[in-house]
């Protein structure tokens, strides 16, 4: 039996242009992270769809449907490609856009925006194909100038701290008359090839995860925002002006502080839940909705983001989770907060004891006809 949960893909029409797109992305199965080799909790259905166990009842899954699902063997190439690169030449038309990873702390947020050197995540390729953009624009001669710049910032705390210029406390937010939102005092850097955004970002990241081990885990509790901007202006008369945004946005872990292990909810001195993180997703979620009240002000995140997120900015999230039983209810609640329609399905979970190297075969099963047959 297939019983619908939750349809909320209400946005069509006028709505569409302020949706935010949401992806998720599953990580391959990794043993050192799950003590007693349980297999994976998680599996990918299709393009769109996944599913998980239901604790409640483990007779039955959970499969939910996004806008994209992306399975343990995705590339960062192809996450690049078919999400974030169809977004960028809107920056140089004076769009604005947003780009979030979001999910539990392990899942693969910084390995999604930042990746390494043999897998470059969506920081490195997008700033990149921003320099190819302008420099194919300047070739085929258009009237315009263009000047590219980065800035890079932390919220941590409620507080919005300069990550180029390490020594600033606590910078203000706030808006112009056109209702451009803009940092004073932000540390904005010109950049004139993509090695010189290497040469300017590379060491300011790395002081940021080196600062964050002291900092009891400072880095899955506050959002790494790198803002690159594409500022051209008309060399003939009437010498207009543009502004388009960027935000590449690492943010928090999803995970609930209070809850350790998969003990149930464990109440802990330290577990403020982040108030950015919960905002950003009443944000989404009335965004994606199209009704009420956007709560930007509610939080320094979305206030910063007003006008890169939802309205006429593109903006896509990236929900990135794990697929060991120990991230189980994070999952699940990322999960919940990420998807456009969930179904209870009558269907028990088989789970195969997986090792690494074999996390890629999955275990085959039955489809559920009722699930896939029933109209989206
Ligand atoms: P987060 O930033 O969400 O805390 P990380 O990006 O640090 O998570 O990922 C946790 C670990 O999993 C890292 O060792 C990372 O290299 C690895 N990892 C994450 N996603 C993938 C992936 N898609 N493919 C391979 N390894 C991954
Ligand atoms: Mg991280």
């Amino acid at each position: 039996m297939a019983q619908r949960v939750a349809v909320s893909d209400v946005a069509g029409g006028s709505k569409r242009t302020s949706r935010v797109r949401v992806a998720v992305r599953l990580r391959p199965y990794m043993e050192k992270q799950d003590e007693k080799a349980e297999g994976a909790c998680v599996r990918g259905l299709g393009p769109q769809s996944l599913e998980i166990i239901n604790w409640r009842n483990s007779t039955e899954t959970l499969q939910y449907q996004f806008d994209v699902f992306y399975g343990e063997q995705t590339t960062q190439q192809e996450v690049f490609l078919t999400s974030v690169k169809p977004i960028l030449p809107h920056i140089l038309n004076g769009q604005n856009a947003s780009v979030f990873a979001y999910g539990p702390t392990g899942a693969g947020k910084t390995h999604t925006m930042l990746g390494t050197q043999e897998q470059p995540g969506v920081i490195p390729r997008a700033v990149r194909e921003v320099f190819q953009l302008v420099r194919a624009q300047e070739k085929a001669g258009d009237d315009w100038d263009y000047t590219i710049g980065m800035s890079y910032l932390e919220i941590y705390n409620e507080k919005v701290l300069d990550l180029l210029s390490p020594s600033t406390q606590d910078l203000p937010i706030r808006e112009d008359k056109d209702r451009n939102i803009f940092i004073p005092g932000l540390t904005h850097t010109t950049l004139s090839s993509f090695s010189d955004f290497h040469t300017h970002f590379i060491p300011a990241s790395l002081n940021r995860t080196t600062a964050s081990t002291k900092l009891n885990h400072r880095s899955s509790r506050s959002h790494a925002i790198l803002l690159i901007k594409v500022e051209k202006s008309q060399r003939v008369p009437p010498h207009r002006q543009q502004t388009g945004k960027l935000y590449l946005v690492d943010l928090a872990g999803s995970e609930d502080n209070r809850r350790t292990g998969n003990q149930g909810l464990r109440l802990k001195e330290s577990g403020a839940i982040n108030l950015s993180l919960f905002t950003l997703s009443k944000v989404v979620d009335s965004l994606n909705l199209g009704v009420g009240r956007v709560p930007y002000r509610d939080s320094k995140l979305t206030r910063l983001l007003q006008d890169s997120l939802g309205g006429s900015a593109h903006s896509i999230m990236i929900t990135n989770i794990a697929p060991e039983q120990k991230y189980y209810f994070d999952t699940f609640s990322a999960l919940n907060f990420a998807a456009k329609s969930k179904l209870i399905v009558n269907k028990p979970f088989v789970r195969e004891t997986v090792s690494s190297n074999e996390s890629g075969k999955r275990a085959r099963q039955e489809p559920a006809s009722e699930a896939a047959t029933e109209p989206q």
